[in-house]
């Protein structure tokens, strides 16, 4: 075991598939719901983007027009269905996949809050490495906790099976937080309403409205006062509310609900090559989560179940310990490439 991690240690391992997918998607999408829109092959926004009668609605969106109007319309109801099948695969990958936000937030940030949001990150590490800590002086037996598994046991054939112990263990249930009562407040409001209210203030729905507002001065020369309204809202939400995903989006709490039952494509850290199966309290792949997860035990600020499968921490392990998968190809082709270089 010890061998195969020092194959991998030191050596620049490939940029994971996953990371560059993400990055190609991240362009991908907004570009051809506006190119759509330009071309006039598609219609609407990120709310409800599609071709004529198939769309994609928001889930929030579908769900607020159900309590405002009191009526259920199949075409919501499957459009709600498929994101419910989507979160169930994919967690809340939405968030760092498509989502505007993030990459706005990030543009309006100064250099100061950008720091900050890295010693933030740092500190859910350094509670992790306590964690880890905690585990290993208190034992398992009086913690409880999964990560001392890990970390007491010497031998691999019980290293693993306790491993696989933990990871029932670990499954950490999605917590409420405030995120959950804005999610409560949107769909009251809009049962008081009669109407989606929080759409009119929903960043997610400004930037898109924000785009559309330009595009309309610019190719049929209609200059609203959504070109002053909508940008101005999104930038006081996004400047005022920094924290937005984590603490106020009901669109992230909706799905950190549906995604806490997904296990499949959850990071996963293979505990032949990761080191704090030999006792190493490593927080590599926490400090990295913007999230503040720990992506190896679970022993982070938040759980699992927030993940947005950014594959930052899957880029950041040095040994390459962490994959969304079962089989880890970026460990499987450096091996492959070490064998061929021997020979
Ligand atoms: S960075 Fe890699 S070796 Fe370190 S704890 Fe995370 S998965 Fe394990
Ligand atoms: S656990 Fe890894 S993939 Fe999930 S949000 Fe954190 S860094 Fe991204």
């Amino acid at each position: 075991m010890a061998s195969e991690k020092k194959s991998v240690e030191h050596a620049k391992l490939p940029t994971p598939a996953v990371v560059k997918v993400r990055k190609a998607v991240r362009v991908i999408v907004p570009a051809a719901i506006l190119i759509a829109l330009v071309a006039g092959v598609g219609s609407g926004t990120l709310c409800s983007v599609g071709y004529d009668a198939i769309a994609y609605i928001c889930p929030l969106g579908a769900l607020e027009s159900i309590f405002g109007s009191g009526a259920v319309v199949v075409r919501v109801i499957i459009a709600i269905a498929a994101v419910v099948v989507i979160a169930l695969l994919f967690g809340k990958a939405f968030c760092s996949w498509v989502c505007p936000v993030p990459p706005l937030s990030s543009l309006f940030s100064s250099a100061k809050q950008r720091h900050k949001d890295k010693v933030a990150c740092a500190d859910a590490a350094k509670h992790v490495g306590e964690r880890l800590h905690e585990c290993s002086s208190a034992g398992c037996a009086a913690c409880g906790c999964c990560a001392s598994k890990a970390i007491e046991v010497n031998a691999d054939a019980a290293a693993a099976e306790q491993s696989e112990n933990s990871t029932k263990k670990k499954a950490r249930k999605s917590k409420l937080d405030s995120r959950h009562f804005v999610l409560a407040g949107a769909l009251g409001s809009a049962a008081i309403c009669g109407f989606p209210v929080f759409c009119l203030i929903c960043p997610i729905g400004l930037t898109f409205a924000t785009a559309i507002a330009f595009y309309r001065l610019a190719g049929f020369n209609e200059p609203t006062l959504d070109l002053l309204i909508f940008p101005v809202i999104l930038i006081l939400e996004l400047t005022l509310l920094r924290k937005w995903c984590h603490r106020f989006c009901p669109v992230g709490a909706l799905l950190s609900l549906i995604a806490g039952f997904n296990k499949t494509t959850r990071p996963k850290a293979d505990k032949s090559l990761c080191v704090r199966s030999d006792g190493t309290p490593c927080t590599i792949c926490s400090g990295v989560c913007p999230e503040h997860i720990d992506p190896c035990d679970d022993l982070g600020d938040r759980p699992l179940s927030e993940c947005t499968r950014c594959g930052k921490c899957i880029e950041s392990c040095p040994y390459g310990a962490l994959s969304f998968t079962k089989s880890n190809k970026r460990v499987e082709a450096k091996a492959t490439a070490t064998a061929v270089g021997e020979e």
